[in-house]
C-alpha cells in the first residue's frame, strides 16, 4: 500500500501514522522527522532545515525533494510506504508524481485529515512526543498514564521547538496558502480520501482504514 497523509499542523497526522504503519506493515516516512533527526545530528541538511523550521517556514523544495527521492528509492519502499508531511506545496506534489513515475510506483491514496481551525491551536501547544518511538500524546485529549513518560516504550516525552504559539500562526498561514491547494491536485487525480479528523484518534484511524479499503 502506497499512501500519503496530509492536513494542517496539529491535525493528528503523526498519531495516525504510527497506527497505520503497524496496521499495513509499511515504513512511515515523515519529512519533519527526517529534518528533526538531521538537526539533532547537526548534519549539513539539518543546519539548513533548522533556520526554516524554527521560524515556521517550509524548508526549500530542492532540499526536501532530494531527501524524499533518496528515501523512496530505498528497497523497503517498494512494497509500500506512508508518506507524512510531504508534499506540502504544489511544486512538491508534482515532483512526487515524477519521482514515483521514475520508480514505477503507483500512489494508492492521498489521505486528507480535515480538522476545525479552533481545535488546531489547542492540539499543537499541548502536543508531546516520545523521543524514542515517536508516539504522539496530548496533555488534554490523549494524556500519558505517567506524566512525561511514553505508555508504550517508557522513554521520555518532549515538546517540539516549533510547537509554540509564536510559530503556530505562521505555520497555519503557510498551510492555508501553500499546502491546501494540493487537496485539489489529488482530487483531480482521483485518489483523494477526506477524513473527519475532529474525532478521537482511534476513530480517525478506523475511518482511514475503512475508506482506503
Ligand atoms: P512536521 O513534523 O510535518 O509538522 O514538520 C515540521 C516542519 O518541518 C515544518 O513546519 C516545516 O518547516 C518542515 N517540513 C516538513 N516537511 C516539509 C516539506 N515537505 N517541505 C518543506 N518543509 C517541511
Amino acid at each position: 500500500m502506497h499512501l500519503l497523509i496530509m492536513g494542517a499542523p496539529g491535525c493528528g497526522k503523526g498519531t495516525c501514522a504510527v497506527e497505520l504503519k503497524s496496521f499495513y506493515g509499511i515504513p512511515h516516512i515523515s519529512t519533519g522527522e527526517i529534518f528533526r533527526k538531521a538537526i539533532s545530528e547537526k548534519t549539513k541538511t539539518g543546519l539548513i532545515a533548522q533556520r526554516y523550521i524554527d521560524q515556521g517556514f517550509l524548508v526549500p523544495d530542492e532540499v526536501t525533494n532530494e531527501i524524499v527521492k533518496e528515501r523512496l528509492s530505498e528497497d523497503d519502499c517498494q512494497k509500500g510506504f506512508l508518506l507524512d508531511g510531504f508534499p506540502r506545496n504544489l511544486a512538491q506534489a508534482k515532483a512526487l508524481t515524477k519521482i514515483l513515475e521514475d520508480l514505477d510506483i503507483k500512489l494508492d491514496a492521498a489521505i486528507n485529515l480535515d480538522v476545525k481551525d479552533e481545535i488546531i491551536e489547542k492540539r499543537i501547544v499541548n502536543r508531546r512526543i516520545c523521543e524514542n518511538c515517536g508516539r504522539g500524546y496530548n496533555l488534554i485529549y490523549l494524556k500519558p498514564k505517567q506524566e512525561g513518560i511514553c505508555d508504550v516504550c517508557g522513554a521520555k516525552l518532549y515538546q517540539r521547538k516549533d510547537d509554540t504559539l509564536e510559530t503556530i500562526d505562521k505555520r497555519l498561514v503557510v498551510y492555508n496558502t501553500q499546502t491546501k491547494p494540493i487537496i485539489t491536485y489529488y482530487k483531480e487525480l482521483g485518489i483523494l480520501i477526506n477524513i473527519n479528523a475532529n474525532q478521537e484518534p482511534h476513530k480517525v484511524v478506523e475511518e482511514i482504514i475503512n475508506k482506503v479499503k
